[in-house]
């Protein structure tokens, strides 16, 4: 059996398992995609001590650090199955089963996407995700948010501080943003809030050049230009397959305490498929290196 086995291998989960395998102990990662959201990442300018890398070099020396360690890759797995007996078992899509007498769960999330024409077209060519990432990006330009919930709301605030103007389009009739969210927004002048309005394309060329909705009230169509658009409607964190094994919060991120240990003995997380309160390489990586600090506490006390 392993000692310790890490479920994903994007930024925290490779983090995880190059801390655990530097302490001698029998180490294994299992990855679906290697790299995780990385891979679809084109510039990282916020990766502090460098300045400016692109997703997939960064997911390759994700990938040269972990194998100049004794860890056992096992990419293209998906796990399908969690449960705690003497050892706790992961099974994986193949049938195979794997042992480890501790777990790290790095399996990240992935952002809910609008599902309009455009969107993924214009995917990293106007259309994004992460503001702390992309929004120094459009620098004196028009952008929209898409999505007036907390995320969206402080997509909006902190845009309209880098951006020329920010375009607020939510489907509700009314902002779902905690209230304080929505004085701030409504206090600044670069910031036009369109409510009830379902957005039926991203339009462009080669990169964005508007954004096409529909009034929900009177059905009439509405084109406004700009060069951008963060969608802001969720983060889904990859955790439906854990089902009830670990406590998980309402929107199904991972519990975890200081010590990136979940609600069952043993089984430890990591990165964007937790509970943390910001969702960055450098902030998954820490709590990567976090948990499989934790994991061999909890092993040299077991
Ligand atoms: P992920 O990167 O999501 O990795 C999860 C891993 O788990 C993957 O290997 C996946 O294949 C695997 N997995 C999932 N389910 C299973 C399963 N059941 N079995 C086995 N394996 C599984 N952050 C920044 O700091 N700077 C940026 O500039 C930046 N830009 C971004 C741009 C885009 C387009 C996106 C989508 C994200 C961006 N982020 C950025 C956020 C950053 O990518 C994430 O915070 C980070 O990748 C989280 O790492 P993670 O290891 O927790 O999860």
């Amino acid at each position: 059996p392993f000692d310790v086995l890490v479920i994903g291998g994007g930024p925290s989960g490779a983090s995880a398992a190059v801390y655990a395998a530097r302490k001698g102990i029998r180490t294994g990662i299992v990855a679906e995609r290697f790299g995780g959201q990385i891979m679809d990442t084109v510039g990282i300018e916020n990766f502090i001590s460098v300045k400016y890398t692109e997703g997939p070099k960064l997911a390759a020396s994700l990938e040269e650090h972990v194998k100049e360690y004794d860890i056992d890759v096992m990419n293209l797995q998906r796990a399908k199955r969690l449960e705690k007996k003497d050892l706790i078992e992961v099974e994986l899509e193949s049938g195979a089963v794997l042992k480890s007498k501790a777990v790290i769960l790095s399996t990240g999330a992935r952002w809910r996407n609008v599902g309009v024409p455009g969107e993924a077209e214009f995917k990293n060519k106007g259309v994004a995700y992460c503001p702390h990432c992309d929004g120094p990006l459009f620098e004196g330009k028009d952008v929209a948010v898409i999505g007036g919930g907390n995320s969206g709301i402080e997509a909006a605030i902190d845009l309209a501080g880098i951006v020329k103007h920010v375009t607020v389009i939510e489907f509700a009739p009314e902002l779902k943003a905690d209230s304080v969210l929505q004085e701030r927004l409504n206090s600044l002048p670069n910031v036009t809030v369109i409510k009830n309005a379902q957005t039926k394309e991203i339009t462009g060329t080669d990169k964005v050049n508007g954004i096409t909705y529909i009034d929900r009230a009177t059905e009439e169509e509405h084109h406004v230009e700009l060069q951008g658009v963060f969608v802001q409607i969720g983060l889904v964190p990859s955790t439906e397959w854990l089902g009830d094994t670990v406590e998980r919060t309402r929107i199904g991120e991972i519990v975890v305490d200081k010590r990136g240990a979940t609600s069952l003995p043993g089984v430890f997380a990591a990165g964007d498929c937790t509970d943390s309160a910001y969702k960055q390489i450098i902030i998954s990586m820490g709590s990567g290196a976090t948990a499989a600090l934790g994991a061999f506490d909890y092993l040299i006390r077991n």
